[in-house]
């Protein structure tokens, strides 16, 4: 217990030691007996799993209820136990990642999938905290795969890849993402892995050198105009993220700037600033590159300034300037966010939802429909790159890569929708089924009616949202229509017919 408290890089109460303790001690003693495939002690694993969670959110009820995660199910515990001795919020935590785990992938059954990715949505939607002790509970089975059989460890491994790194990434939660990823790219795509670590190390080799000049280079500069910074240092690409990049350039190496980057920590974003300017005056920017997410967050919170330049040799370096906190964020996310900012930390017992999870809800409380064709979209919405687009009063829309100004009108106000009959994208006009693209301000412009909503714009339309009530509308269309032929069928065939037999 001592050791496990000290693994833990923060200071808890003497009523929140208490409650860990009896935490702790109650899953010890209740996996008493039961080995993990690598031959340890079962409590190793939830033991694990909270360490994990405790280094980017070192809150006791979580954590508590990451050491019970599998009590409920795995002992003679029952979940009614836990509610009586450490209340509902860490039962109903409990519950929720109990409930994550019964979601498997069944095999040649392609509706079972969808309906337990329903399930998992629907289960994940209570509260975000469900999910981050989901996340550590993966990450440590992951980190231990290798003592799974291969078919088994190749499920868990496809299923962290295309739906567990997805979600540490949209919480914003960089360092799980990236191992979640790299850990299950080792199983998933052995050969491409190998290739691609090879790739890697070779461009590591070649240069490593010129890092290291350009990192002493700046330094020096830095120095001698006075500008102030934290710390200054190389940061190498992750492979799964250099894979699916070289994946888009149809693996020219040469065309990837990012692979080592020089990233410089600063104490304020003033400092940020400033030394972006210093390196500017240094070295030549190139054009197109200089990115602010300081300004523009990412979806996710991402906050850095991106820039690449040319080094005295010529070489193209990315450079990544972002204060202390913005790292830390980069880190840990939504957990940092909700750790640090008393204000939106919820009251005794209320669940921690973000954003996105409310919209899911929003969407799951709507008719059922057809599951297959909602968790398409859904999964679409969720797992691609997004871009901002501005409303004329300056509000922030996120929307898929791809999407239009059909979905931005349905993102904005489903009424808005209903009602469109022209937009204007940066000033000029545009047809609604034009593609939007990040940073664009796109205006509505309104009809007093409801307007007849077209076939077509349910191609143009990407986002879940926008397809689901163009394609209601249709429906309900549709089927008026339909209905009036079979009338018409009664009257001109039926009819007759029904004559002629007479
Ligand atoms: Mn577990």
């Amino acid at each position: 217990m001592d050791d496990f408290l000290k693994s833990i890089p923060h200071k808890f109460s003497a009523e929140e030691t208490k409650l860990l303790k009896r935490a702790f001690e109650l899953s010890r003693q209740a996996h008493t007996g039961q080995k993990r495939k690598s031959g340890e002690n079962y409590f190793t694993h939830p033991m694990g799993a909270a360490i994990i969670l405790g280094q980017i959110f070192p809150d006791a009820t979580t954590l508590a209820a990451t050491l019970l995660h599998d009590v409920s199910e795995d002992t003679k515990i029952t979940l009614e136990d836990i509610k009586k001795d450490f209340g509902a919020e860490i039962s109903r935590l409990v519950d929720g990642v109990t409930k994550l785990g019964h979601v498997r992938l069944k095999k040649g059954s392609d509706g079972a999938y969808l309906e337990n990715l329903r399930k998992l949505f629907i289960a994940t939607g209570e509260d975000v905290r469900v999910i981050m002790i989901k996340l550590a509970d993966r990450l440590h089975n992951m980190r231990t795969i290798e003592f799974l059989p291969e078919d088994k460890g190749k499920k868990v491994a496809t299923e962290t890849l295309e739906i567990y790194a997805p979600i540490a990434g949209r919480l914003g939660i960089g360092s799980w993402k990236d191992e979640l990823e790299d850990l299950s790219f080792k199983i998933v795509l052995p050969k491409d892995y190998e290739q691609t670590k090879t790739l890697l190390d070779q461009e590591l080799l070649r240069r490593d050198e010129n890092i290291k000049a350009m990192v002493k280079n700046l330094r020096h500069i830095f120095h001698t105009e006075g500008a102030k910074y934290l710390d200054i240092k190389g940061r190498v690409k992750r492979l799964y993220s250099l894979y699916n990049k070289l994946k888009k350039y149809d693996g020219d190496i040469s065309k990837i700037y990012d692979i080592i980057a020089v990233r410089i920590i600063a104490k304020s974003t003033a400092d940020c600033y400033s030394i972006l300017g210093v390196i500017h005056s240094h070295f030549q920017p190139v054009p197109g590159r200089i990115k602010d997410f300081i300004a523009t967050p990412k979806p996710n919170g991402y906050q850095s300034l991106h820039t690449t330049v040319f080094d005295q040799s010529g070489n193209v370096i990315e450079i990544q300037i972002r204060t202390d906190l913005m790292h830390e964020e980069a880190e840990r996310g939504i957990a940092a966010h909700w750790f640090y900012a008393e204000a939106g930390k919820p009251e005794n017992g209320e669940a921690l939802r973000a954003p996105w999870l409310q919209e899911l809800q929003a969407w799951q409380a709507d008719e059922p429909g057809d599951a297959k064709e909602h968790l398409e979209n859904l999964k679409i919405d969720f797992f691609r790159d997004r871009i901002f687009i501005f409303t004329p009063q300056g509000d922030i829309k996120d929307l898929p890569v791809g999407a239009s100004v059909i979905d931005f009108a349905f993102a904005v106000h489903s009424d808005l929708g209903y009602h469109m009959m022209g937009a204007k994208i940066n000033g000029r006009i545009a047809k609604l089924t034009a593609e939007l693209k990040k940073g664009d301000v796109v205006e509505i412009i309104k009809s007093k009616k409801e307007v007849k909503l077209s076939r077509d714009w349910l191609e143009a339309a990407k986002t879940g949202n926008a397809r689901n009530k163009i394609r209601h509308y249709l429906n309900e269309h549709d089927k008026s229509i339909i209905q009036r032929v079979k009338e018409l069928k009664l009257k001109d065939f039926t009819l007759p017919r029904f004559f002629r037999k007479k």
